[in-house]
Order: C-alpha cells, then sequence, then structure tokens
C-alpha cells in the first residue's frame, strides 16, 4: 500500500498530520435505496482503515477494507469487505443493473 510521508494511504481523505490517528477514510460515496417511507434508505459506501488502539501494535497488521453503511431512518449497519469481496459485489451489480435495464450483461455472473 502506497503512503504519504504521514503515513496515510494515497486513498485517503483527512491527510492526518497526528500520530494518534485511529483511523484512515476515503471519499465517501452514497445511493439512495427505494423505500424507507419517511425515512430515507442509502448506503454509504467508502475505503477506510482502522487503526490499532494499542500502538504496540503494527498498524500494517489493520487491515483496509471497502465499508458499506446502510442507513436507514437514524439506524445503520455495517459491512466491511476484502478488496476481492468488493470487486465481486461490484462485478454482481452490474451484471444484475444491466439484466434489469434488458440489457445484455457485460459481464458473467460466477
Ligand atoms: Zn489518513
Amino acid at each position: 500500500m502506497n503512503v504519504d510521508e504521514q503515513g496515510c494511504p494515497s486513498w485517503c481523505i483527512e491527510k492526518h498530520r497526528d500520530p494518534e490517528v485511529i483511523s484512515h477514510e476515503g471519499v465517501v460515496h452514497c445511493v439512495d435505496l427505494l423505500g424507507g417511507g419517511n425515512d430515507r434508505q442509502f448506503l454509504e459506501i467508502r475505503t477506510v482503515q482502522y487503526l490499532p488502539i494499542d500502538t504496540r501494535e503494527s498498524s500494517s497488521n489493520a487491515p483496509s477494507m471497502v465499508e458499506i453503511a446502510y442507513h436507514f431512518g437514524s439506524r445503520y449497519r455495517v459491512l466491511n469487505l476484502t478488496g476481492a469481496s468488493a470487486r465481486e459485489l461490484a462485478h454482481v451489480l452490474l451484471a444484475n443493473a444491466e439484466a434489469l435495464d434488458g440489457n445484455q450483461p457485460t459481464c458473467e455472473v460466477y
């Protein structure tokens, strides 16, 4: 993973200067969902790395993940995906979106 002189991964938007940083965070992308009545439902997708609280542990052992937060009103749940899982999810979503629009999928679904 490429890091800058402050130790932030290239995707981190915070550009941390504090050595006590607890997480690196990428750009948040929001995707609205149908339903929910008066409560907006949406997904927040970003890249994150939560660093160990015990600084004796190496931050290199902290995995970077694709985090999906599902928001429904004031509640939310978080899913953490590995890079491979995120690519598989993107692949499956694209194939299903193409099918939804009546298009030939641009990729095969496993
Ligand atoms: Zn950072």
